[in-house]
This record gives structure tokens, sequence and C-alpha cells, in this order.
């Protein structure tokens, strides 16, 4: 299998200042703390985790908006972050959040789709109306959308937008980050079902960032969990969402509302508050939180541990059982 996307022991830390014209150092908050994975030509890896986990820090990382302080991030197997040269980074693209402010207000549907393939192509206006008119029709939207400005569609429209720019110069990797959470519920089903359609059309290699576990269900191949900056467990989606291992992975399936009434009721496991990030716990970072947590827990950081198969979990627990 073909690695598109290498990162190891990536670290984002932050210097939290106080005083006059902030020149104490009180702490740093680790935003992303030794985070290692791999993401494979043709797969999706879903990133889970309540928001501060840092999984927007990694994404914003990865495609070079942010300076990481440790580690390597490397894709197609070159530098990738912010050494990224302009033609490397054409082939990595984003789908924002929030789809009502990533659009340009002032440009058109079709100078939306065309810019990215002015920027990076030589294309004639002909090749690149043959290039964006199977797209829109893909996405869900009809040729007279080419004419018209972003406030004239509805949120979902505007992420069908987005998701068509994203795709129309062919990348070799999708980031998407929350593409659903500022949509209305039913029209994030609609979106999410658009994405897995094109995910197998173009056999999509997506890191698709989300703190809603029915989305990450949905659409990964892999998942990835993290907290308080750190990777907790890693897995392919049928072992996670069916024997997961981490006490804090269980803990967030028990909080997704089960529609079933005669199930028991759920959301009552994941209690407590996130620590704050810039007094977090030193040993396992769930400890103050976890309801078996020991004096071990609270002293020294669980490393992952390997349980076979590509599954591992960061939890003392799983200390005897590990696959050396
Ligand atoms: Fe809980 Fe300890 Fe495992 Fe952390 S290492 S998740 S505190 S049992």
């Amino acid at each position: 299998r073909e690695a598109v996307l290498e990162v190891e022991n990536l670290q984002k830390y932050y210097p939290v200042k106080k005083g006059l014209l902030l020149q104490r150092e009180i702490g740093r908050v680790r935003a992303v703390d030794q985070v290692s994975f791999c993401l494979y030509r043709g797969e999706t890896l879903g990133v889970i985790g309540e928001s501060g986990c840092g999984k927007t820090t990694l994404s914003r990382l990865i495609i070079g908006l942010e300076q990481p302080t440790g580690g390597e991030i490397r894709f197609l197997g070159q530098p990738a972050g912010r050494r990224m040269s302009a033609g490397l980074r054409q082939r990595m693209q984003m789908v924002f959040q929030d789809p009502y402010s990533s659009l340009d207000p002032r440009m058109s549907v079709r100078r939306i789709l065309e810019e990215p393939l002015r920027i990076h192509t030589r294309m004639t206006a002909k090749e690149k109306r043959q290039k964006i008119l199977p797209l829109l029709e893909q996405v869900g939207l009809p040729e007279e959308a080419l004419k018209k400005y972003p406030h004239e569609f509805s949120g979902g429209q505007r992420q069908r937008i987005g998701i068509a720019r994203a795709l129309v110069t062919g990348p070799d990797l999708l980031l998407c980050d929350e593409p659903v959470s500022a949509l209305d519920v039913s029209i994030q089903a609609q979106v999410l079902n658009l994405f897995r359609q094109l995910q197998r059309r173009y056999a999509l290699t997506c890191l698709f960032v989300s703190h809603d576990m029915s989305v990450i269900r949905h659409v990964s191949d892999r998942v990835l969990v993290m907290y308080l900056g750190q990777v907790m467990e890693t897995a392919d989606k049928k072992t996670l969402f069916e024997a997961p291992a981490h006490p804090y992975t269980k803990a967030l399936m028990q909080a997704v509302p089960v529609p079933d009434p005669t199930r028991p009721a759920v959301g009552a496991v994941l209690e407590g508050e996130i620590p704050s990030p810039i007094h977090a716990p030193e040993g396992c970072p769930f400890s103050t939180r976890c309801p078996h947590a020991q004096e071990r827990c609270r002293a020294q950081r669980p490393p992952l541990y390997d349980l076979g198969g590509g599954h591992a979990a960061a939890c003392h627990l799983y200390a005897e059982e590990a696959v050396r």
C-alpha cells in the first residue's frame, strides 16, 4: 500500500504567557503531542475527539497553516507542512467547516471552481469547462449554478460547492475539517452521502476530522481517537466500533444518543470536564475522568500498546496483553 501521508511524533506546543508585555511563560498547551499515523492511498482516516483535543490543529499543521514544534510530516514522500513546495501543496486540498465563510462572496461559482485550475494548471477555458461541468453534476448542482453567487445557495449547497472546489484539481489528499457540523442534521446526512459516493468514485484519500462519532462511523475506514492532543486509540472502523479498548473511546460511544427507548439511558459515563490544556494531567491525560484510573495512571503516561491487527490503545490496562 502506498503511504500518502506519514505523520511521526508530531508536536505543537503553545507557550502560555502572563505579566506585563506577556514576558513570563507560565505553562504550555500541548495542542498536539507525539502524534504518529500513516494514511494510505484510497482510505479515509477519521480523527475523532471532543473540542480542544487537537484535531483541528493537526489538520492545520498538515496543510501548513501552522508550524510544528517537533516531529515530521511527509506527504507523497516529501516534507509537508510549511516547507511544502507550491506543486506539492496543490495536491492537498481542504474542505472547511463553515460553508458560509469559506467561499468568496464576490466570486461566481464558475470563478470559484475555475480559480484552482487557473492557479495550478495551464488549462484553456474549454478544458476548464470540461472539467467543471461533470464535477458540478456529481455534487448534485445544475449547470445554472455556475452563474450564481454563494449567497444564492443554502448551507448544504455551499458545502457541495466547497467539495467540488477541493476536488477540481484531482488532489491526492483531501483534508476535511468538520465539514458538516455547521449544517442542519437533515442536510448533514445528504452531504455525507454525497461524500461517500465521491469517496467510491474517485478512491479518495482523506483525513476526516469530526467531534461526532456517527459522522466518523459513516465515512471512515480507520479511526484515530484523540484526547488533549494525544492519540488514545487507533483501529479499523469495525474493530473500533465493535470492540473498543480504551476507556475514553468507550465513554465517547456511550455518549452517542441511541434512538431506541428500550435501551438503557446513555451519556452518563463521560463525566466531568476536559481538564484545562494548560494544566493537563502528568500521566494518562484521561486519568481525571477515567473510572479505572489507578496510581500508575496519574504518574506515568501510557504508551500506545499494540493490540495486533493495526489496533493500538494508550492505556495501562493493556500493558500485559499487548503484542510486543
Ligand atoms: Fe484510565 Fe489509566 Fe487507562 Fe488512562 S491509563 S485510560 S486512567 S485506566
